[in-house]
């Protein structure tokens, strides 16, 4: 590949104790932990949106875990499950086709934008993380990518919640992508097919694979036609 280098300088938007980078559900806990510790602390989030995963990719049913299962879910998470269906209650209005207690993802969005808030964590939505800043072989802050170009965030503390260790692969860490020796990837799974979407023929073989793959115990089946 042709290179060509361009010297450029970079403005330093911001200057904090931490940077936490992904506003995923990790992203959120750490960044929420760090402000309760006294720390001044930036959230930078690629998407328009806080939630990751679980709003991004509806993963709204995630919140199970306090209605009847086996599992003893406490701290931030559980504080933001029960704040947020006193403010929105549970969803069925919206999708009755799965378990009635999920979040909804647009109302989720709305609820963790006004936490972060008064968590006093200051939010940049649409910023990607593209590098780091490294002094004597650590991590001093990270280089955002948005519409006002390339900014630095200067923190003592960086942590990696982008769920793909994007900080840790700019800093230079080794890492594997995918399944050993396949370097295969999850597949778009359920997202693809369930919201009652029909598949053209020619893509209904692949979409099948990875549809029954990753939804075997629950036997639903791929719509007909
Ligand atoms: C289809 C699907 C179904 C799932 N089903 C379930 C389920 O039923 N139950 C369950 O518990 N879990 C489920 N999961 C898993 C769950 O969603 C994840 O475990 C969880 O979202 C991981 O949280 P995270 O914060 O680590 O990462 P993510 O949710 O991936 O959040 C990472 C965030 O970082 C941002 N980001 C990434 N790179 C950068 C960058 N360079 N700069 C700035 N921001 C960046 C992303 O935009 C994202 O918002 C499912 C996941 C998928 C995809």
């Amino acid at each position: 590949m042709k290179l060509v280098t361009k010297p450029m300088s970079v403005a330093v938007r911001k200057e904090v104790d931490v940077v936490v980078c992904g506003g995923g559900p990790a992203g959120i806990g750490a960044a929420i932990a760090a402000a309760r510790n006294g720390a001044q602390v930036a959230l930078i989030e690629d998407r328009a949106f806080l939630g990751g995963n679980i709003t991004a990719c509806y993963v709204e049913s995630c919140n199970y875990f306090l209605h009847g299962h086996p599992f003893d879910v406490s701290g931030i998470y559980k504080e933001i499950e029960l704040d947020y269906r006193d403010q929105f209650g549970s969803s069925d209005d919206i999708r009755t086709d799965f378990d009635p207690h999920r979040f909804s993802s647009e109302y989720l969005k709305i609820y963790l934008d006004s936490k972060v808030e008064k968590e006093g964590i200051w939010l940049r939505l649409h910023s990607k993380v593209v590098d780091v800043l490294m002094e004597e072989g650590q991590v001093k802050g990270v280089i955002i990518a948005s519409k006002a170009g390339l900014e630095l965030i200067s923190a003592k503390v960086v942590i990696d919640c982008t769920g793909d260790g994007d900080v840790a692969a700019s800093a230079g860490v080794p890492f594997e992508q995918g399944a050993k020796r396949t370097v295969w990837c999850s597949p778009a799974r359920s997202t693809s097919a369930s919201p009652g979407w029909t598949a053209p023929r020619s893509r209904r073989s692949w979409i099948g694979k990875a549809w029954s793959t990753s939804t075997r115990s629950t036997g639903r089946r791929l719509p007909k036609g």
